[in-house]
Formats: C-alpha cells, sequence, structure tokens
C-alpha cells in the first residue's frame, strides 16, 4: 500500500503520460571502453524531478510496487520528487530497502519495476532504478547517512558473509538493538557487489560508503575467516554467539568439463572479473595481476556474468571480443540493457554455437576453441527449448583468451562442518522461505546460498526477513 496519501484522481494522468523521458544517460562507449568507471552519467535534479513527474500515479496495488521484490513504495517516492523532496524519498526507501543506492544500479528494472510501469503500454517506463539511485545519493551528498541504531540487546549475532544478504541481515539486527559481527573469507566487503559486479555498472565506493554506514553503527567486520575451515558455526556458538546467520553465496564457477579447460588463458568468470575489476589491496596476492587478454577474447554463456566479461575485456584493451551462447538470443537469461550496452561497446555474439574443447598453441597457452553449431531442440522443464549438437558442424574459433561464465555452484563447506543443517542435492542451504530458519535452531541463512545465484536485491530481502526472525528468537531465549 502506499504510505503518502493524497488525492490524485485529481491528477491529469493523460498529459503526464504524454510527457517525454530524457531517459538515462550513458557516457560514449568509444569513451567508456577506455576505463572502468561508471558508463551512467547521474541524473541532475531538474531532470528528476521531470522524470518522476511522468509517473502516472496508480491505484493502489501500484504494478511497480508488486513488481518490486522488497515493495518499495515507489509511487509515494515518485510523488516525493516530483516535488523536490529528494530526501523524503530517500527516506522512505530506506524504509523498505537496505541497499537502495545499489539496488537504485543493478537491479534488472526492466524484469521489475520499469517492466511493470503502466506508461510502457505507450510510452517509456518511468526511469524509476536511477529515481532510486539519484535520491539515496543525494541523500549522502547533502546531510549523510547514519543508520539508527537501537537500545542494546544484550544479543550477539554472527553473520558469515559480507554480500548484500549479509550487510541487509547486519543493518536490521543493529537496529533492533543487536550486536552484529559479518566474518568474510575474503580480504574486503560486499560478496559479488564488490568481487563480481564491475566497476562500470557498480562504482565500489558506493558500496564501500554503505560498508561505512554499517561500520558507524557498530557493525563488526572480521576478514579473513572462512567459517568452516578458520573455525565452524559450532565454535561460533561456543564464542558466544547467539545467533548465526548464513549468506555466503554460490561462489563456485561450474566447471564446462570439456578437454583444454585448466589452459593458460582460459579463465573461470569470476577470477576474471575479480582481477580486472577489484584493487590488488582488495585480492589475494596469487589474483593482483590483470589477466592477459591479448587480441581476442570468447566468453561462454549467456548470463549477466557473460555481459559483464565481455565488457570487461573491451577495457582490457582486447580488439575483438565475442560471445559464444548455445541458444538464441531470445532465450538468453541475461538483461537486455547489460547486453545492449556490450554491443554499443563493441561485444559481438555468435549463437547456437557451443565450445567442446579448448586447444594449446605451441606455446603451450590456448590459441583456438573447438565448437558445435547446435539447433533447438524441445522445450525443457523450465518451458526453454533445449539446444541439440549438429553432428559433423565442428568448426574453429581463434582465442587468445577464453572465459567461461557458464553457472555458479554452492561451496559445500559449511554444509559438511554444520551438524544437522540440511541441504539439498546441490549443496544449497535448506531454509524456510519467509523466515530464513534453517533446520539448526538459531542458525538461519539467505541469499544465494539458500535460492541459487538469483539478484541483489533477493539477497537483500531474504537478509531482511531472516533479521525479523532472529529477533523473535533473540527474545525468546530472553523469556526462557
Ligand atoms: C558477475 C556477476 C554479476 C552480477 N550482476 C548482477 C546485477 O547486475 N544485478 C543483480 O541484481 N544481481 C547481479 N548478480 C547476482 C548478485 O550479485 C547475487 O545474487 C548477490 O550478490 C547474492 O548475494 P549474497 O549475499 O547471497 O552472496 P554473495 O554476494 O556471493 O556474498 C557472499 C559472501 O560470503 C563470503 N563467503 C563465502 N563463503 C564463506 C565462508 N565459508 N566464510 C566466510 N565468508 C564466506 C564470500 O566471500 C562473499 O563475500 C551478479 C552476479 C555475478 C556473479
Amino acid at each position: 500500500m502506499r504510505t503518502i496519501p493524497g488525492d490524485f484522481l485529481a491528477i491529469d494522468r493523460k498529459s503526464r503520460a504524454r510527457t517525454i523521458s530524457r531517459g538515462v544517460r550513458t557516457r560514449p562507449a568509444a569513451e567508456r571502453i577506455c576505463d572502468f568507471d561508471d558508463v551512467v552519467i547521474p541524473l541532475d535534479p531538474d531532470t528528476a524531478i521531470l522524470e518522476a513527474s511522468r509517473c502516472i500515479q496508480c491505484p493502489d496495488p501500484a504494478p511497480c510496487m508488486l513488481a518490486c521484490p522488497t515493495h518499495n513504495d515507489i509511487p509515494s517516492a515518485m510523488w516525493l520528487i516530483e516535488q523536490g523532496k529528494f530526501l523524503e524519498a530517500a527516506k522512505l526507501y530506506r524504509q523498505t530497502s537496505s541497499l537502495p543506492e545499489i539496488c537504485g544500479r543493478v537491479c534488472p528494472h526492466e524484469q521489475l519495476c520499469q517492466g511493470s510501469c503502466s506508461q510502457n503500454k505507450a510510452f517509456a517506463p518511468v526511469m524509476t532504478g536511477a529515481l532510486e539511485a539519484f535520491v539515496a545519493d543525494y541523500e549522502r551528498q547533502t546531510v549523510g547517512v547514519e543508520i539508527p541504531v537501537g537500545a542494546p540487546s544484550g544479543k550477539r549475532v554472527a553473520i558469515i558473509g559480507a554480500g548484500p544478504a549479509g550487510l541487509s541481515c547486519a543493518e536490521q539486527l543493529v537496529q533492533m538493538g543487536h550486536q552484529a559481527t559479518i566474518f568474510e573469507s575474503k580480504p574486503g566487503p560486499g560478496g559479488l557487489l564488490t568481487y563480481g559486479i564491475p566497476s562500470f555498472k557498480l562504482p565500489k565506493q558506493v558500496v564501500f560508503a554503505r560498508v561505512e554506514d554499517l561500520e558507524r553503527a557498530g557493525v563488526k567486520f572480521v576478514y579473513h575467516t572462512y567459517i568452516g575451515k578458520d573455525k565452524t558455526i559450532d565454535d561460533l556458538f561456543a564464542e558466544g554467539y547467539h545467533a548465526v546467520f548464513i549468506g555466503v553465496g554460490t561462489e563456485i564457477d561450474a566447471p564446462m568439463e570439456v578437454p583444454g579447460e585448466d589452459l593458460p588463458g582460459v579463465y573461470k568468470a569470476t577470477e576474471f572479473l575479480m582481477r580486472a575489476n577489484v584493487a590488488p589491496e582488495l585480492l589475494p596476492p596469487e589474483l593482483r595481476e590483470k589477466p592477459i587478454v591479448g587480441r581476442k577474447v570468447v566468453v561462454i554463456g549467456g548470463g549477466d556474468t557473460a555481459s559483464d566479461c565481455l565488457r570487461s575485456a573491451l577495457r582490457l584493451g582486447a580488439e575483438e571480443v565475442v560471445c559464444l551462447y548455445r541458444r538464441t538470443e531470445k532465450e538468453m537469461p541475461g538483461g537486455r540493457h547489460d547486453r545492449e550496452l556490450a554491443k554499443e561497446e563493441g561485444a559481438q555474439y555468435q549463437f547456437l554455437t557451443q565450445p567442446i574443447r579448448f586447444i594449446a598453441g605451441e606455446n603451450g597457452r590456448l590459441k583456438a576453441v573447438e565448437c558445435i553449431r547446435m539447433e533447438l531442440g524441445e522445450p525443457d522443464a523450465k518451458g526453454r527449448r533445449k539446444p541439440v549438437p549438429i553432428e559433423g558442424s565442428n568448426f574453429i574459433v581463434e582465442a587468445d583468451c577464453a572465459v567461461t561464465a557458464v553457472s555458479y555452484w554452492p561451496d559445500p563447506t559449511i554444509g559438511q562442518t554444520t551438524p544437522d543443517l540440511k541441504t539439498d542435492k546441490w549443496g544449497l542451504i535448506i531454509a524456510d522461505p519467509e523466515t530464513g530458519a534453517t533446520s539448526r535452531p538459531g542458525v538461519y541463512a539467505g541469499g544465494d546460498d539458500v535460492t541459487g545465484p538469483s539478484l541483489v536485491v533477493t539477497a537483500m530481502v531474504a537478509g531482511r526477513k531472516a533479521a525479523r526472525s532472529i529477533d523473535q528468537y533473540l527474545q525468546s531465549l530472553t523469556a526462557a
């Protein structure tokens, strides 16, 4: 339900609908491939006001609110923005979102809020994502962001993983008065916000500023600590933590299981993106050098990770960058917007193509990829037509570097080292989708480690829901 009351019957929906959007501007492709800086030009206040005034204030329940996994009150925020009340709009977003400055930038808006905008029927949707990022940035730049801390409860919660699920869980717990400590295996915070999503989509400073908000609110970060190896969940309880939240994501790059995958010059997407995009001081020593891309790079996969690898390869200086995908563009799981930006920057696409072997040159490094043509067969269980190899259609694609971006698997370590914690056959943690409760009392989980690879916003929602359940659990301990 919308939270700002008002007589919206009086508004002229037709003239709002006819107001032309200025859209979200990006830097020219030729300029942006020369660096890893943000490709988006931030909105200015006048453009933000004009864009928000295009919202026709749909009656409750507004489709954009329904489509947003965290149910941001977007129509009310638009109403505030069009009146220039940017700080009030930011405050409204922060009631339902722990990461508005991040979701405003990286959510696949065309599939969520903007995709459901009524304006889509005849005109362009309201640029709700860019407006969310605009007001969150405006707030930070003008008055700063403070997380209100609750009265101390005396209860301590250990959070495993500093990705969006863990950060959001911590943000909620400190507001309830609980002490939150985040244990993170990497040298820095953010999970895939830092170590996956490239800085030209999400500047690292945006993530680190949010982490600093959490630190000021008393959240402790313990880096270089791998739970399940350096210490276990049982150790955390023995150290006096009253509850644990697991937000460890799905960290392992799925192998392609084809010959030559381990050749020098063939990278897994995670390693490629980390080495390309993350500052050396935030990486383990063995990953501090930039990937060697040579002249021609092929990226294998059809998701957002593949788009990120293509665009990173162009920024690393590759002259020819080609995506190999085994289905057609229609079946690609990655967002259309990212793909359009990749094409604008020079990425090429070769569909119905499946690599079957990586071939070494005389120097032992990758020289070419043997591929086979595919055709689409019957739909699979999810309704996507299955790619089927065409016998005898093998061909060679020359490549100096290949990046495999096919899928991610969960790391089994936590499941294996935590007695009574149930996981499924793939190693994902079994948790109640509404509460995050696992099979082990006092242990909660959420984000990609429960759902499989998903979105920042869904991980954030899971962290927030789990925080509410942890709060109830901690209260039950006090009452007992
Ligand atoms: C390349 C790439 C691009 C993406 N782009 C987008 C996008 O544009 N928009 C979008 O919405 N989503 C995107 N996603 C998906 C999104 O990033 C994830 O869905 C989201 O980050 C999941 O959050 P999480 O907190 O569950 O896990 P993660 O972000 O994976 O964080 C988990 C954290 O736990 C730590 N960890 C793991 N195991 C342990 C352990 N045993 N002990 C301690 N710490 C541990 C990890 O180091 C990591 O920091 C992208 C994903 C990838 C890979």
